[in-house]
């Protein structure tokens, strides 16, 4: 998707109040109620519980779940996997990336395929759900459509990407995004991208002759545990994701003076390390002055000498600005440069900024949110609409074809730990949502 369009949706969006009205939309849209089977269709949703149980034996350490891509446990998930792909009757390939495919034809030659996946490779001593969930959701529904005789009239394709933890690899390859990643970069297995790609069977030459086209793919839906605590306080069974958020980075470097502790009085101080200070609880008021789901945070703050008998001649600290609206994110970095330099010359001290990481927001497409909450409507199940503050492979898709996530509850909002959770009714719950989703959108 070109970035013009990119931004006419993020605007689109922006008038729309994310954290505002009604939570529960119980009603389906009018417009897909034409489309819709009489009954929801039903997965085999305790067998994917049951895969999930199974896997969480793979690369279990005392310190969580270590199945980082291109390790041994990675390899090891990965054919677990394929064999899961094999068990739904799907014939998997690896594509260049390293990617896992499987394809169902559809009876309408002309179409093109519905996209469904997720990851399952794990951050260093993280979960079992993360990944995984949509990953086996994807593949019990194509399991459950070939069981129950449903033939779609699109093709429907399950992919695992690969390396989703390292930065969304395997997915920016596969969509040909490949300014944004070096492959030479050591991952956290110890080898570059490019070995790892080399060792899980894909193959590097082949990366730009396989890069999926804008316009190739009818949709991409991704079913997801949510991670920030949100669907289980508001008590409610699913979410809806408008999009996933958009960031900008920024090293903030502040210089002051440093001194004596002791003998330089307060008012003659040009003190970082306050002027740090001031500016973290001036980021955090502004980031709540106004309504909506932006957050800010200064997560890393490193003051020089770092003693305690001498007043900070300099601070290095981590501005990190996430939105769904890019033009919200835009009037926050000015503001918070604005900020800084309004205490910069209160406290006789210098703010710079670096902006070291920008992404655009990925906005979800309109009817595939309406073809989520028109699938829970008919399950019967509660559901809100809500933006993703972490990333996940369907920001990858945004650029070549219209996205739809699914987010389910996550206990305590807890992800990237070992205490990592989703109950099992609430995985069962998933899977049916991505199902029916799947059905609707293949039925319009
Ligand atoms: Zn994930």
């Amino acid at each position: 998707m070109k970035r013009r369009d990119f931004l006419g949706q993020a605007a689109a969006i922006a008038a729309v109040p994310l954290g505002a009205g009604p939570l529960i939309r119980v009603a389906p849209l009018l417009a897909w109620s034409r489309a819709r089977p009489p009954a929801p269709a039903r997965a085999d949703g305790a067998r994917v519980n049951r895969w999930l149980a199974l896997f969480d034996q793979i690369g279990r350490t005392a310190g969580g779940i270590n199945r980082v891509a291109y390790s041994e446990h990675d390899l090891a998930g990965r054919a677990f996997t394929l064999d899961l792909f094999r068990q739904a009757g799907l014939t998997p390939r690896i594509d260049a990336a390293g990617n896992l495919i499987g394809r169902v034809e559809g009876t309408d030659r002309t179409l093109r395929p519905i996209v469904i996946g997720s990851h399952i490779d794990s951050v260093t001593d993280g979960g079992n759900f993360d990944g995984p969930l949509g990953s086996f959701g994807a593949l019990e529904v194509a399991r459950t459509l070939g069981e129950q005789g449903r033939r779609l009239r699109h093709p429907l394709e399950v992919v695992v990407w690969s390396n989703e933890e390292g930065g969304v690899i395997g997915s920016k390859l596969a969509v040909g995004d490949f300014k944004a990643v070096d492959i030479d970069t050591v991952a956290r297995s110890g080898k570059t991208i490019r070995e790892g790609i080399g060792l899980v069977g894909g193959n590097v030459a082949a990366l730009e002759r396989e890069a999926r086209a804008p316009g190739s793919a009818e949709c991409y839906l991704e079913l997801h545990i949510e991670q920030s605590g949100l669907l289980e306080k508001a008590g409610l069974q699913v979410g809806v994701v408008q999009g996933i958020c958009g960031l900008r980075f920024f090293e903030v470097t502040i210089e002051g003076f440093a001194n004596h502790a002791g003998a330089t009085p307060m008012d003659e101080r040009r003190d970082a390390v306050l002027a740090g200070a001031r500016f973290t609880v001036a980021v955090n008021d502004a980031i709540r002055s106004e309504p909506g789901r932006q957050v800010a945070t200064v997560g890393r703050v490193v003051p020089t000498p770092n003693t305690r008998n001498v007043i900070a001649g300099r601070v290095e600290l981590t501005l990190d600005l996430r939105d769904l609206d890019a033009v919200k994110l835009e009037r926050f970095a000015d503001r918070f440069r604005r900020v800084g330099s309004e205490i910069g010359a209160a406290s006789g001290t210098t703010f710079s900024f670096r902006e070291s990481t920008r992404s655009t927001p990925a906005i979800a497409d309109a009817a595939m949110m309406e073809a989520v909450e028109a699938s829970a409507s008919q399950l019967r199940l509660s559901h809100q609409r809500m933006p993703s503050g972490a990333g996940h492979d369907a920001q990858e898709m945004s650029h070549i074809c219209p996205m739809g996530m699914i987010f389910v509850p996550s206990v305590g909002g807890i992800s990237h730990s070992p205490r990592e959770f989703t109950k099992g009714e609430d995985v069962v719950n998933g899977v049916n949502v991505l199902l029916n989703a799947v059905l609707l959108v293949d039925a319009r």
